[in-house]
């Protein structure tokens, strides 16, 4: 029965069907049933395609399937866009609008709605993604499109039974059929490649079924509510899969079920179908082992894998997982993946599939579907796990990953749906738990500290895991959820996840340890530090960031105690774990301490924003003291690295440095460290802390009074470096105030300066700098109106400019004065430098600030900052500064530096005045009373009592013991005793005086601490000895104890200092001497800016406002007359080193010197070859035609340096590069650029373009005359001709093949190639790639023009004549003449062939003939487009300055001598007498010669004068341009006629023969006029064109003005060309004019007008005539020409006789305003020529053509299609602009760059590859530019970076 069903015509029984089915008597049913078993049969019996059609048909019941669409479309009522899309597809995020920062819109919605002045960009999707539109729960209503604004399900009618009732029986079998394929090609991968073949094999085979539910889910919501419905029905799918039922082939079903749970059970998810649940867990429960994937799921599959990996690493981790154990506190989380419906069971399929993209999307475009949604989201949670596990055995996981974070994106961001599962499917304990047991695949054993007695574990960087970020879908995912306020209260509200999750970031803690090679360089750079930093940054501190945005107020305040406190235990058990006492172990550095910074973040927000009490958070002194330890370990590292001391590490080292800073890094990394330090330090005992800083700097040894030590720990190469960043750490620890009490907006605004100080910056690079996530922009995101106000208030921007011949470069913001001035502070800039340079930069930038302000004219210190309040929490930071150990240092280093010590410099002396300072502005409160206590104190002569640091300034220390060397100075000395006064007080002293010993000072401190917690106090007897061991450690016996005398104050220190900075005596007088009262009055922060002297002075200043003892104790010490002292010594050393920089100051100078002259030979040339711009600038370089006639023009030769002239044995040639162009063939009439079409309605039609209207007249005349006479007429060259520029340097030319052997032979890369004749000009460096040789002068004289006593003009054209005779005599060979030989062949192959040969004889000499005259005029035209296109400028235009035009026209006529014109054709007899008109039409097969009018003048002038003789006289060409002329007005009088209407015509010809008699008849405009319209009324001319042109043109009513000016511009061109063809023959400058006058002064220039004529008379054009022979009958003769054979091609008469000869100048398509319209309509359009889009879409701004860059897909013989288009539009040079990159790319031959962008941001910014997406606006002044490039031929001057393209573009 249903077989025969089978063979049935589709729709009638899909008709008939559902009418039985509607019947409701089962019978329907049944039958349908029948007939989908054998449509849908497991066994394959019918094509795929036949059960699609099936399918289709049985659903729409009898009606059309696209019929059935439509209507099912008519009840949508989704109000969701949901548009799915996949990677690469280009969609927009409005921030301003969206909830959900993951929020994003398909182009139409957001077209379609409202984001004016939003802060949105467009961007391009990575993983896939899918449109919000309409979702209120991701974004805000209105930025809703109108479309999803108003859509509501209540207007649209609801579904009748009747239309689903079909699809409601079918879509079970449908489904059930995708599902039984899936089984059916299921196997295990197996690391075998071929089965992954079989799965793509499978899933190619289901791709039109699941193509076919695809089109299902897009008919809208009436249909997805059905699909829904089968999904999500259990009956449904126990009805049909469980294996046991309906559809008759049991056999079958059993196997595939049977295949289903083998999958299941392959997946490790299910042990086996007989192990019941309840044993399952039994076993569990007595379970000591632990299984991370979940208690019950997979017992038996988990140990097994366990064991393995165990195996490996030796119970690595033993501990932690006993640990889990208890963690996995629920295990209903691992139930069986057991499959309820079919949604289940697909998504099972599509993870054990890798998630073929087909089914992603089919699944996402149900999302609409609210209710599938949560259906869906419950199965995606359900089989979270799973997916993971998937996921890291993937091999593909990049893909994989994509897709996955596809589908969780849609599901997570919605926070409804996100807490549902989190409270319904324990999303959060799954996530965690999956984390967990991700990361334990790839655990080892910790090295830090301990390596033997070490039980932490860690994550090994070098797995795949980490190396590739496989991670990454689940951590995404995590973080998104915690960003949701419901989930992350849940998240934190749980105790046992808090606990896992610590265990989780205990992981982290310590991993990638780097231990300092001290002897060998390491033999391989490990990489592995990039994947340890991705992940502490995106597995620790993003979701640490996410949980803190949810800790901000104070009802949150049990949440962070929380935290913290777990927190603290987890550092507990690390610090056990790692079996840490109480040193780090030496020469090893983590950088990642991800538990230490949860802890300083927790804290940070609890103070800031809870109120929380610090004291209450805080652990015991102890576990401080182990707190500190390792942040400070990294800080003393980065000097360390800095210092180079981790060279033998390699350069990774240094990246890791330079991350550990960097801008994306350092909130979570640096900040938090240094804030946990400061915490340390305002709690723990200061003296402690200040020693333990030095020691871990390893530099206590250098703190000795003593000018010579030993360091146990540091080369002495090292000292001063650590010293200076031991300093500087101090110093950053004290100011920093980024966590202890600076609000938000002053935290964004110092980034903001500090950057901006650095360097000036873009927009999109700061915006890149500025840390981003925490606090300064917490809840405000980049690009904000926050950051913009910001931006505004501490930066000038500066617009980008051009400079020509440089880069292009973009807008930038600089800091205002003021920032400078105020806010500029270098300690900021030191924590946020990467590189060391950048510090460096800023202070050279406030340096040229202060100098250009007048503020301080010599080198600045970096200036000192008063710091923002401190929070009070952290008052006890400050005791750091009023401790003895920091003074005993300050102390000894300003002594150390006054007696110039080794290893000080003016950085250390820079931070000691800066902790001086600091201290000064952070007294203690009880200040006074101290003052009071030790006020006696003065004479005491031990170390310091007190620890205040005013009273310890003016402390005076008499005598010191130290520890020196035997060979040390002050051993020699005689001790003090003998010399010293009061023998009695040194007694005393010396038994007070003390070793300078800082660790034993803090060892004791520590043990004492120890003790107290410990409760035992004998321990500090036995650590002594301990101590004492370590002072002396390798001390030899050359040392020796002795007492130093000192006698100095810090403050009398610090005055001589002041002495030694300013290299005066007494330079330091205390101005409050004078006046009393004036300490009050000055502020001493006014004296900012300045160096070490002015520091000086305001701490003397702040020191005696502060106390009334200091400044006692500053007079005394000035008042006192110092001793001579003897001024600064100078030793031997540094005289030596004096005496050497002197020398080599001499010999800079030397140098410079010789570079000066050198530079001042190659100046004039460099800037000549350079500036294109400057039209002032110097001498013209015309070669040859400046020089003295009368002398003979001498050349350099740039090679060998030998000047002198060409001659015939030893030519001189021009550096040329010839190139192919077709910039002239682009120009058009219309004096409007072409607009880029941007739409489907605009198109650009090549037709109105010079080279194509060449084109057309040339075919024309080739089809009616002689081929030979044809090629004579027009110039060709428009597209394809040969430029030849030149730098105007030349050389010998046998020297230049020299240099090209060289070349060869020079094994550097050449960015040319060299086999082709390229080469760069020896001197300046400009690429060309020919020798133009230069014409020797001939000694014989210039005839000297002058107008007045030439012979007549009939003599002259008799000359002219005469000397024509002599043409085709070949002149000697000489090399010379052998040279211009090759260069003619060099101008020849620059071209392609195509643009050669235009002949029907191909390789004819008559090709060759006008290939060359054509070269010449191309080379004229584009000088007169590079003038501006008239020559109103004259000879003061820049273009002339390299012209080589003389000595090409040399070359060139050398060679068109070669051809000989027949008399019988030469043009000049028919120019200039009267001659029989032979009747061409009967004579001979042959066809005429082409007409004079129909000739190109221009052409012919060239013609005649490149056949001439060489030297040519001027009379001569004078004689030639007026026979010339002549034909040329005529022709502009014929087309004239053709431009009036039939009745003017006749009353011009009227009008004009009245006055035939008239005197000077033959130069009367209207005379001319009627002859020639009665000439050509004869062959009925005028009747062929009326029809087209008149109705056009006829509105003109043609006054005398308007035809004299139409027949003025019909000559100016010719004239022009002309001029120019003068200015290089004969080398008179060309005089400049108003535009206006051009006309006159080009006639008077080339002599058709005496000069007493030019300037008054109007109407002169006609006055220019001089006709040989009466006018009328010449012209009758040249008419009759026309006339005779115009029958044979009436239709073409018109458009040969009327010549336009106007070309506006070249230039390129106009562009739209706005990136994005080009962006809309060209990244999606289709190409013309494989109708495909391409990838990579290109667009010609020359021409408008759209081409696939690099396609496969539209090559043509190895050429990609932009390559192809470049020699076709442009010759070889082609413009393209990228529309994926907004970039351009020139091609120019072979090679191609990047060129830049012509659009950018309202930043003045470029945007390549389109990355930021925000809105582009075009840059008319870098369109300029480009278009410029083009038009002079100077991209391969300009750009620099070319490469080779091989033809893939
Ligand atoms: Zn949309
Ligand atoms: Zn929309
Ligand atoms: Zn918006
Ligand atoms: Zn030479
Ligand atoms: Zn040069
Ligand atoms: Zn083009
Ligand atoms: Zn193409
Ligand atoms: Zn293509």
């Amino acid at each position: 029965m249903a077989a025969s069903l089978l063979g049935r015509d589709k729709r009638s029984t899909a008709a008939s069907l559902k009418a039985e089915c509607s019947r409701q008597d089962g019978r329907g049913v049944q039958l349908l049933g029948e007939l989908l078993d054998s449509v849908l049969s497991p066994e394959r019996a019918v094509a795929e395609a036949e059960v699609i059609e099936w399918c289709k048909s049985l659903m729409a019941g009898g009606e059309s399937f696209d019929d059935f669409c439509k209507m099912v479309r008519g009840y949508d009522n989704a109000t969701l866009c949901g548009l799915v899309w996949t990677a690469n597809f280009v969609a927009y995020r409005c921030r301003t609008c969206g909830i959900s920062p993951c929020m994003s819109l398909c182009a139409e919605c957001f077209n379609a709605g409202e984001h004016t002045g939003h802060d949105f960009n467009m961007f391009r999707s990575q993983a896939g993604g899918a449109c919000d539109c309409g979702d209120s729960n991701v974004m805000r209503e209105s930025g809703f499109c109108k479309r999803h604004r108003f859509a509501t399900s209540s207007n649209i009618p609801s579904v009748p039974n009747e239309l689903m009732m079909m699809p409601e029986h079918i879509l079970p079998r449908v489904i059930l059929h995708l599902i039984q394929h899936l089984r059916d090609g299921y196997n295990e991968p197996d690391s075998d490649p071929a089965t992954e073949r079989d799965l793509q094999k499978t899933l190619q085979q289901m791709e039109p079924l699941i193509s076919l539910l695809e089109d299902l889910t897009k008919m809208g919501g009436a249909m997805r509510s059905i699909l829904t419905r089968v999904l999500t029905n259990h009956q449904i799918y126990k009805d049909l899969c469980s294996g046991d039922l309906c559809t008759g082939e049991k056999a079958y079903t059993k196997k595939n079920y049977e295949k289903y749970l083998t999958a299941l059970k392959g997946s490790g998810l299910v042990s086996s179908e007989e192990r019941s649940v309840t044993s399952v867990l039994d076993q569990m429960a007595g379970a000591s082992n632990v299984t991370i994937l979940g208690a019950t799921a997979g017992t038996g599959q988990m140990d097994s894998s366990d064991e393995e990996e165990q195996d490996g690493s030796q119970g690595v981790g033993k501990r932690k997982r006993v640990k889990l154990s208890n963690s996995t506190k629920d295990s209903s989380i691992m139930d069986i993946l057991k499959h309820k419906c079919f949604l289940e069971e697909l998504l099972f399929w599509t993870v054990k599939y890798e998630f073929p993209q087909k089914m992603v999307t089919f699944l996402l475009n149900m999302l609409p579907d609210q209710s599938y949604k949560i259906a869906f989201t419950k199965t995606f949670v359900q089989h979270y796990a799973f997916i993971m596990k998937t996921l890291i055995k993937s091999h593909e996981s990049d893909t994989m990953s994509n897709r996955i974070v596809h589908i969780s994106v849609q599901l997570f961001s919605n926070e409804e749906l996100a807490r549902q599962v989190t409270e319904e499917c324990q999303l959060l304990e799954i996530m965690v738990t999956v984390l967990l047991y991700m990361m334990e695949s790839c655990l080892i054993k910790s090295e830090l500290q301990d390596e033997e007695n070490n039980f932490h574990v860690v994550v090994n960087c070098g797995e795949p895991l980490l190396k590739n970020n496989t991670y990454w879908p689940l951590v995404s995912d995590f973080i998104n959820i915690l960003s949701h306020q419901s989930v992350a209260k849940r998240f934190l509200e749980d105790q046992g996840l808090l606990q896992m999750w610590m265990n989780f970031v205990s992981f982290f803690q310590g991993m990638n340890l780097n231990k300092r090679e001290l002897n060998e360089h390491v033999e391989f750079e490990s990489q592995t530090y990039y994947a340890a930093f991705a992940a502490e940054l995106e597995a620790c501190a993003q979701p640490m960031w996410g949980l803190l945005t949810h800790c901000k107020i104070r009802e949150t305040q049990e949440y962070t105690r929380t935290v913290v406190r777990y927190c603290l235990d987890a550092l507990q058990d690390w610090f056990d774990a790692i079996n840490f006492v109480d040193e780090p172990a030496p020469n090893q550095v983590t950088f990642h301490l991800p538990l230490h910074r949860y802890y300083a973040m927790f804290l940070s927000k609890a103070i800031r924003c809870q109120q929380l009490d610090l004291d209450s958070l805080l652990p015991d002194q102890e576990m401080l003291m182990k707190m500190m330890v390792h942040p400070l370990q990294i800080q003393a590292s980065l000097s360390e690295i800095h210092s180079n001391m981790w060279v033998r590490n390699g350069l990774q080292i240094k990246g890791q440095a330079m991350t550990y800073v960097q801008s994306h890094f350092c909130n979570s990394m640096i900040d938090p460290d240094i804030f946990l330090l400061q915490i340390c330090a305002s709690r723990l005992d200061p003296d402690y802390f200040v020693s333990s800083v030095f020691e871990r700097f390893k530099v206590v040894d250098l703190l000795t009074m003593a000018s010579q030590h030993q360091n146990a720990a540091l080369d002495t190469e090292h000292e001063r470096s650590m010293l200076e960043g031991a300093l500087t750490f101090l110093v950053i620890l004290l100011s920093l105030r980024i966590h202890l009490g600076m609000s938000d907006d002053e935290i964004l605004r110092a980034e903001m300066v500090a950057q901006l100080c650095m360097s000036d910056r873009t927009h999109s690079t700061l915006l890149d700098l500025i840390p981003e996530n925490p606090n300064p922009k917490s809840g405000i995101i980049p690009g904000s109106y926050y950051f913009e106000t910001m931006l505004s208030a501490v930066a000038d921007f500066k617009a980008p400019v051009f400079e020509p011949g440089g880069s292009m470069q973009q807008g930038m913001y600089t800091p205002k004065a003021d920032v400078w001035n105020q806010e500029f502070d270098p300690i900021m800039v030191i924590l946020r430098t990467v590189y060391r340079r950048d510090v460096q930069s800023a202070m050279d930038r406030y340096m040229g600030f202060l100098k250009q302000t007048g503020k301080f004219s010599g080198t600045p210190w970096p200036p000192y900052r008063e710091r923002a309040p401190l929070n009070p929490s952290y008052k006890g930071l400050m005791r750091i500064l009023h401790c003895k150990t920091l003074h005993i240092v300050l102390f000894t280093l300003l002594y150390k530096i006054s007696m110039d010590h080794q290893n000080m410099s003016e950085h250390v002396l820079c931070m000691v005045l800066n902790l001086i300072e600091l201290g000064l502005d952070n007294l203690p409160e009880e200040t006074a009373e101290e003052e009071e206590m030790f006020g006696e104190e003065r004479c005491s002569d031990s170390w310091f009592h007190g620890t205040n640091i005013a009273t310890n300034l003016h402390h005076i220390i008499n005598y010191v013991r130290v520890r020196l060397p035997e060979t040390a100075p002050e051993v020699t000395r005689e001790a003090p005793a003998s010399t010293s006064s009061d023998t009695s007080s040194f007694m005393q002293n010396s038994n007070t005086a003390q070793v300078f010993s800082l660790v034993a000072e803090r060892r004791r401190k520590f043990q004492e601490i120890i003790n107290r917690n410990s409760g035992s106090a004998i321990q500090t007897a036995a650590v002594r000895p301990k101590t004492s061991k370590w002072t002396a450690p390798n001390s030899t016996p050359q040392f020796t104890t002795t007492i130093l005398e000192i006698r100095e104050s810090m403050l009398s220190l610090l005055i001589k200092l002041h002495h030694k900075l300013s290299g005066k005596q007494n330079s330091y007088y205390p101005f409050w001497l004078e006046d009393s009262e004036s300490t009050s009055r000055l502020d001493p922060m006014q004296q900012i800016h300045g160096d070490g002297i002015t520091a000086i002075e305001r701490i003397l200043l702040k020191t005696a406002a502060r106390s009334r003892q200091n400044k006692c104790s500053i007079e005394e010490i000035c008042r006192k007359v110092a001793p001579p002292v003897p001024p600064k010594k100078s030793n031997s050393a540094d005289k030596k080193a004096l005496d050497k920089e002197e020398r080599r100051q001499k010999a800079r100078e030397r140098q410079q010197k010789l570079l000066a002259e050198f530079a001042s030979r190659q100046k004039s040339f460099m800037e000549t070859a350079m500036d294109f711009e400057s039209p002032d600038s110097d001498v013209a370089m015309d070669v040859g035609s400046t020089e003295q006639p009368d002398s003979e023009t001498v050349y350099d030769c740039v090679i060998c340096g030998q000047s002198g002239p060409s001659t015939e044995e030893r030519p001189t040639g021009l550096v040329v590069l010839l190139q192919a162009s077709s910039v002239l063939g682009h120009r058009r009439r219309s004096t409007e650029p072409k607009k880029l079409p941007t739409s489907d309605e605009e198109q650009i039609y090549p037709e109105d373009t010079c080279g194509t209207a060449h084109d057309v007249r040339i075919t024309d005349l080739q089809q009616y005359f002689k081929d030979s006479s044809c090629l004579q007429s027009v110039s060709i060259g428009w597209e394809g001709g040969v430029y030849v520029q030149t730098c105007g340097h030349t050389l010998h030319i046998d020297c230049h093949k020299s240099y090209m052997e060289s070349l060869r032979n020079d094994q550097m890369l050449q960015s040319f190639s060299v086999d082709k004749g390229e080469f760069t000009c020896p001197l300046c460096r400009q690429f060309a790639n020919s020798v133009l040789p230069c014409h020797p002068e001939k000694s014989e004289e210039k005839s000297i023009w002058s107008p007045y006593n030439s012979k007549s003009l009939l003599t002259l054209i008799k000359e002219v004549e005469e000397q024509q005779e002599q043409l085709g005599m070949f002149p000697p060979i000489t090399n010379l003449s052998k040279e211009m030989e090759s260069v003619m062949k060099d101008i020849r192959s620059a071209t392609q062939k195509k643009y050669i040969d235009y002949g029907k004889t191909p390789g004819s000499p008559d090709n060759d003939f006008l290939f060359m005259y054509s070269v010449a005029r191309l080379n004229l035209e584009l000088e007169l487009v590079h003038r501006g296109g008239n020559l109103c400028l004259g000879g003061a235009s820049a273009t002339t300055k390299r012209s080589c035009l003389n000595q090409l026209l040399h070359v060139l006529a050398m060679h068109m001598r070669l051809f000989r014109i027949d008399s019988a054709y030469n043009p000049w007899t028919r120019l200039t007498q009267l001659t029989q008109v032979t009747d061409y039409g009967i004579c001979d097969d042959e066809k005429p010669e082409v007409p004079l009018l129909y000739r190109d003048v221009s052409s012919l002038l060239l013609i005649l004068v490149l056949t001439m003789p060489q030297e040519l006289h001027k009379e001569h060409f004078t004689c030639i341009v007026k026979v010339l002329y002549n034909l040329l007005y005529t022709q502009a009088v014929a087309t004239l006629s053709f431009r009036f209407s039939e009745e003017e015509r006749a009353a011009w010809k009227n009008s004009g023969k009245l006055k035939q008699t008239m005197c000077n008849s033959d130069k009367s405009w209207e005379v001319l006029l009627s002859h020639i319209i009665c000439e050509l009324s004869k062959g009925r001319l005028y009747s062929a064109s009326n029809t087209g042109q008149v109705s056009m043109l006829g509105t003109n009513i043609w006054s005398p003005q308007s035809i004299e000016y139409s027949i003025q511009q019909f000559c100016l061109p010719f004239l022009r060309i002309t001029s120019l063809l003068q200015h290089h023959l004969f080398g008179d400058d060309l005089p400049s004019c108003q535009r206006t006058e051009e006309f006159g002064m080009l006639a008077s220039y080339l002599g058709l007008l005496l000069p007493c004529l030019q300037s008054n008379d109007e109407f002169c054009i006609s006055a220019c005539l001089d006709w040989p022979i009466a006018a009328l009958d010449l012209i009758s003769q040249w008419c009759l020409e026309v006339t005779t054979s115009a029958e044979s091609h009436s239709e073409q008469v018109t458009n040969l006789l009327v010549q336009d000869p106007q070309w506006s100048l070249p230039c390129l398509l106009q562009l739209p305003e706005n990136y994005n319209t080009i962006f809309q309509y060209y990244h999606r359009k289709a190409c013309v020529h494989c109708s495909k889009v391409p990838k990579d879409p290109a667009l010609c701004l020359v021409c408008g053509t759209f081409v696939c860059l690099k396609g496969q897909c539209c090559k043509q013989q190895s050429y990609c299609e932009c390559v192809l288009h470049s020699q076709n539009c442009g010759a070889g040079t082609g413009i393209f602009l990228l529309i994926n990159a907004s970039v351009i790319i020139i091609i120019r031959g072979q090679r191609f760059c990047l060129w830049g962008s012509v659009y950018l941001d309202t930043h003045g910014e470029e945007d390549r590859d389109l990355r930021r997406g925000k809105p582009l606006y075009l840059c008319s002044e870098r369109y300029k530019v480009l278009e410029q490039q083009w038009v002079t031929h100077t991209f391969d001057h300009i750009n620099k970076r070319w490469g080779p393209h091989y033809n893939g573009l």
